[in-house]
């Protein structure tokens, strides 16, 4: 499409089991900061919207609406009490190109969680309305931008308006990458999408006396959107729970030069910590040779950060992990942080206690027995 007509910021607010999950929450509460920002900048009286699917979409939409949402779009349909991608996707897309009801053609903005669902319906939202995606942004703000190289003709720079500015963490963790999503020549790319890292922004204190509307979205599914049918739910079991414990030793990449003596080391001074092992995501993708006997704890289970777990023990080490942004995402708040690394500089320096300048091999066994020196003084106690 081309010159189009877009408005409003729309938000995927995600549920489970009939309530909003905590990313839905922040997110509306930060679509209202940006649109309320966005509505001054550009003497402009554009909504936010939420979109609901699923059980109690009508509490939840109106629970949107306290948190921020001028307009909630719900679908508490059958075929929708579960989420499956390709019926939420067709009547999302359907919705947000309602032009009779919203009066243009295709939403402005579009936010979705980045959680398994979020980031599958971000890609197919996306490329029904034939736009493009960020994914896991975790810092957003509006404004203009001006473009040179986007002109083929050669002319003057332009100004592009109203440009989403997605912010995200590299692959890396170390750098930051600013997305746009900015119309071509001959093509308009709307609505600007991005998925939004759990946890990345505040969510509002509900504001009981805030009014909205509440509108049902149509549920148009053909037998092809319901190929995949769920014939039987039950929970997985809760696997490893690093919550649950006051210490917590991780291994990271520094484990490298001999992975099986690396788990070792930590799942040794985890021991004698009382703790548990975990990991940083870079050895569970690092697809390490181990010996059978610790092949168990090479588990995604046991990763630690923005896309695993979020703890806060009174004592977390650090073996061999640099302290990506994405790993600090899930342990910064533990009490007191010590951090073994041969290198004198790191990122996780910065947010570390005790920093030790050491290779793990040799320190990690050093320090555990210290502890059980200790521990042994101690009758055997902590
Ligand atoms: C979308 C996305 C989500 C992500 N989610 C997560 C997440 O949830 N959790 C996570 O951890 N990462 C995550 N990452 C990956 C993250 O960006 C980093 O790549 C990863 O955390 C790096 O792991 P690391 O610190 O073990 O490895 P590296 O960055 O390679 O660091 C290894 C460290 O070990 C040190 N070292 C080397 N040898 C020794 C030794 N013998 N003794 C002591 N120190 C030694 C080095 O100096 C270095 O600092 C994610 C990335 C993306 C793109």
């Amino acid at each position: 499409m081309k010159d189009g007509v877009y408005r409003d910021m729309w938000v995927f607010a995600e549920s489970r089991g009939g309530e909003l999950i905590p990313v839905a929450k922040e997110m509306v509460s930060e679509a209202r900061r940006l649109m309320d920002k966005h509505n001054k900048d550009y003497k402009a009286d554009e909504k936010v919207v939420a979109v609901v699917l699923g059980p109690k979409a009508k509490e939840l939409g109106e629970e949107c609406i306290r948190l921020g949402a001028d307009i909630a779009y719900i679908a508490d349909h059958p075929e929708l009490e579960v989420f499956r991608l390709m019926p939420a996707t067709k009547v999302v897309a359907a919705a947000a190109q309602q032009k009779d009801v919203n009066g243009y053609d295709k939403p402005r903005y579009f936010l979705f969680p980045a959680t398994n669902n979020g980031r599958d319906l971000s890609a197919t939202v996306a490329g029904v309305l034939d736009t493009g995606l960020a994914s896991d942004c975790n810092l957003l703000y509006i404004e203009d931008v001006e473009i040179k190289h986007k002109i083929k003709s050669g002319g003057e720079p332009k100004v592009f308006e109203r440009i989403l500015h997605m912010k995200r963490p590299d692959f890396s963790g170390f750098e930051w990458s600013t997305i746009l999503c900015i119309d071509n020549v001959d093509h308009d790319y709307h609505p600007q999408c991005c998925s939004v890292i759990p946890g990345s922004f505040k969510a509002a204190d509900p504001d009981n006396g805030r009014t909205g509307d509440i509108r049902e979205m149509p549920v148009s599914l053909d037998a092809n959107d319901l190929r995949v049918r769920v014939t039987k739910r039950q929970a997985m079991e809760k696997g490893v729970d690093l919550t649950k414990y006051g210490s917590i030793v991780a291994v990271g990449r520094g484990i490298g030069e001999d992975p099986t003596k690396g788990l070792l080391v930590g799942v040794d001074l985890a021991k004698a910590l009382r703790g548990d092992l975990g990991l940083s995501r870079g050895v569970v993708t690092a697809s390490y040779q181990v010996d059978p006997s610790v092949e168990q704890y090479v588990d995604e289970e046991r990763q630690i950060g923005e896309t695993g777990q979020f703890i806060e023990p009174e004592v977390y080490v650090a073996l061999g992990i640099s302290g990506a942004i994405q790993h600090k995402k899930g342990m910064d708040k533990s009490k007191f942080i010590v951090s073994v690394n041969t290198a004198e500089e790191t990122p996780i320096k910065e947010f570390s206690d005790v920093y030790v300048v050491a290779d793990l091999f040799e320190f990690g066994p050093k320090l555990k027995a210290a502890l059980e020196k200790l521990a042994g003084k101690n009758g055997g106690g902590s």
